[in-house]
C-alpha cells in the first residue's frame, strides 16, 4: 500500500463515521495499551540497540507516560466528547446553543528520535481519543525503534485506521503533500518551519512541538545540594538529549563556586557510565561530532572526555561562559552544561528575553519576588520552580512551546483538543421571530436592536 492509497483508505474510513463512536475509540485505546504491554520486551531491545537506553529509563521516560495518557483518555473520553451547552443571548431567545467536539479527520504524526515511543505514541493516543485516524511517521534515526513500532502497530491495527509508515526526509516530504486534516510534528525548529509551510498549502492545522535553549536560573538563597541533584538528573538523563533539558544555567555569582562543586559531587555520585547501563549514547556520529566541537577546552570545569567508538560524551560542565560564546547560539541537545553567572537578575532576564522564547524555563529560588518577576516577564512554553523536567508528567497541564519553541500543545485533555474541532451550533424553533433585525428598519427598531445585541 503506498502513501496515496493509505491516505485515501483512511479518508474513506473516517467518512464512514466509525471512528466517531465512543465504543470504537475505547476499544482502540485498550488495544493500544494491550499491544504496548505485549511488545514491551521488543521495544526495550530496540531502543537499547539504537542508543543504549536502559530498561529502567525507558520505562520511566516512555512507557509510564504512555500508560498514564491511555488510562486518562479511557477514563475521560466520553466526557471530553460530549456535546456541551452554551449560553444564549437575549437577541436569539428562544433558542439553545451547544458545542459539539468533532474529530478533525485523517491525521499525520511525525515523531522525533530522542524519546521515540513517547513522542510518537502520545500524540497518537490523543488522536485516537479524539476520533481521528492516524498515519504515524516515526523518526528514521533510531532505526530499530522505528521498525519495532511499525511491527507492533501494523500487525495489530487496521491500516484504514492506524498505520506506521517508516522513512526519512524523502518519505516525509511526500506525506506532507497530502491533504491531511491535522499534522502533529515533533522535532527541530528548521524542520518545523518546513512542515508549517507544507501544511499551509492545504490550510492544514498543525501542532508543532519544537526545541530551543531552555535556561535554568539559580539564585543565591537556594538549597544548593538539592538544586544540583535535581539539575544533574534533568540535564544528563538520556545524555542531555531531551527537548526540555536545562540547556544552560545562569547562577548568581555569589554561589557559583559552591554550586559547581555540588554539581560535580552529584555527577560523581550518579556514576554515569555506559557499562552500568545508566548513561545513554549519543544517537549518531553527526551529533557526536557536533557536540564534540562545542566543548571548548578553555572553558572545561569538569568532564570533557568522549569516546568515538561508544559514541559517549561524559557529563561536561563549562564555566566562565559568556552570552556571546558559540555554545549559546543553538540548542545543545547533549551532555554539556554551560554555566553563566549574574549579579543583577534584571540583566539575566533581559538576556533571556533577547533570545527566542524557550520551550522550558526553570527557576530555583526561595524569593517569591524573583519568581513572580520571571513568571511575569519571560515568555516560555512551560517549566518548573525549584525543579526541572517534572512538569512534563502532569497531564492536567498543556505541554508545548511558544514562539520559536512551538505552536499548540498536548497531553491529557489538551491532546484531545489538538485533534478536535469544536463545532458551535445555535438551534431555534419556528414559533417566534424577532422582527427587529428585519428590513424595513425604523429608528424604534434600531434603538431596541442596539439594546439587545449591544
Ligand atoms: P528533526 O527535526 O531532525 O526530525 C524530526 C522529524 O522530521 C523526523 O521524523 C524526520 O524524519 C523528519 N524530517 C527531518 N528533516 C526533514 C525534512 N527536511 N523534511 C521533512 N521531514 C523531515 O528533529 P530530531 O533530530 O528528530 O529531534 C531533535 C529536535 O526535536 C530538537 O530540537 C528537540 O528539542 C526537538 N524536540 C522537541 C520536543 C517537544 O516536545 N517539543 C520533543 C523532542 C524533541
Amino acid at each position: 500500500m503506498d502513501y496515496q492509497d493509505c491516505f485515501a483508505f483512511q479518508q474513506k474510513f473516517f467518512k464512514s463515521n466509525v471512528t466517531k463512536g465512543i465504543p470504537f475509540r475505547i476499544q482502540e485505546l485498550k488495544r493500544l495499551k494491550q499491544v504496548l504491554q505485549q511488545h514491551e520486551e521488543l521495544l526495550y531491545e530496540a531502543i537499547y540497540k539504537d542508543f543504549k537506553k536502559s530498561r529502567k529509563e525507558t520505562y520511566l521516560t516512555e512507557f509510564s507516560l504512555l500508560y498514564k495518557e491511555i488510562d486518562l483518555a479511557l477514563k475521560k473520553v466520553k466526557k471530553w466528547s460530549q456535546k456541551r451547552k452554551a449560553s444564549v443571548s437575549l437577541a436569539n431567545l428562544p433558542a439553545k446553543s451547544y458545542i459539539i467536539p468533532e474529530p478533525l479527520g485523517v491525521s499525520l504524526i511525525i515523531g522525533a528520535w530522542n524519546y521515540p515511543y513517547q513522542l510518537s505514541l502520545a500524540p497518537a493516543i490523543a488522536a485516537i481519543a479524539a476520533g481521528c485516524t492516524v498515519i504515524l511517521k516515526p523518526s528514521e534515526l533510531p532505526s530499530n525503534t522505528s521498525a519495532a513500532m511499525k511491527k507492533m502497530i501494523n500487525e495489530n491495527f487496521d491500516p484504514h485506521f492506524f498505520k506506521v509508515i517508516e522513512g526519512g526526509v524523502e518519505e516525509t516530504t511526500a506525506l506532507l503533500k497530502l491533504n491531511f486534516d491535522k499534522i502533529f510534528f515533533t522535532g527541530s525548529v528548521p524542520v518545523g518551519k518546513i512542515v508549517y509551510q507544507a501544511a499551509a498549502k492545504n490550510l492544514t492545522p498543525v501542532t508543532l512541538e519544537l526545541g530551543g535553549k531552555s535556561p535554568a536560573i539559580i539564585t543565591e538563597d537556594v538549597d544548593i545540594d538539592m538544586t544540583a541533584k535535581r539539575l544533574v538528573w534533568a540535564k544528563f538523563l538520556n545524555a542531555g538529549q531531551t527537548c526540555i533539558a536545562p540547556d544552560y544555567v545562569v547562577v548568581q555569582e555569589s554561589i557559583k563556586g559552591n554550586f559547581l562543586k555540588a554539581v560535580v559531587a552529584r555527577i560523581e555520585e550518579a556514576n554515569y557510565d555506559v557499562a552500568n547501563e545508566n548513561y545513554t549514547e549519543i544517537i549518531n556520529r553527526k551529533n557526536f561530532d557536533r557536540l564534540h566541537s562545542l566543548i571548548d577546552a578553555d572553558h572545561i570545569y569538569y568532564g570533557g572526555k568522549s569516546n568515538e567508538e561508544t559514541k559517549t560524551i561524559e557529563p561536561t560542565i563549562l564555566s566562565e561562559v559568556s552570552w556571546e560564546d558559540t555554545i549559546m547560539n543553538d540548542e545543545i541537545f547533549g551532555p554539556i552544561l554551560p554555566v553563566l553567572t549574574f549579579t543583577d537578575i534584571n540583566q539575566a532576564i533581559e538576556q533571556i528575553k533577547s533570545r527566542p522564547k524557550p520551550l522550558s524555563l526553570y527557576v530555583y529560588t526561595k524569593s517569591s519576588k524573583i519568581r513572580n518577576k520571571i513568571m511575569a516577564e519571560i515568555s516560555f512554553g512551560g517549566g518548573a520552580v525549584n525543579d526541572s523536567l517534572m512538569h512534563i508528567i502532569e497531564t492536567s497541564m498543556p505541554f508545548g512551546g511558544v514562539g520559536n519553541s512551538g505552536i499548540g500543545n498536548y497531553h491529557g485533555k489538551y491532546g484531545f483538543d489538538a485533534f478536535t474541532h469544536y463545532k458551535s451550533v445555535l438551534q431555534k424553533s419556528f414559533w417566534i421571530e424577532l422582527n427587529l433585525k428585519h428590513s424595513p428598519y425604523t429608528d424604534f427598531k434600531f434603538k431596541w436592536l442596539k439594546r439587545l445585541i449591544g
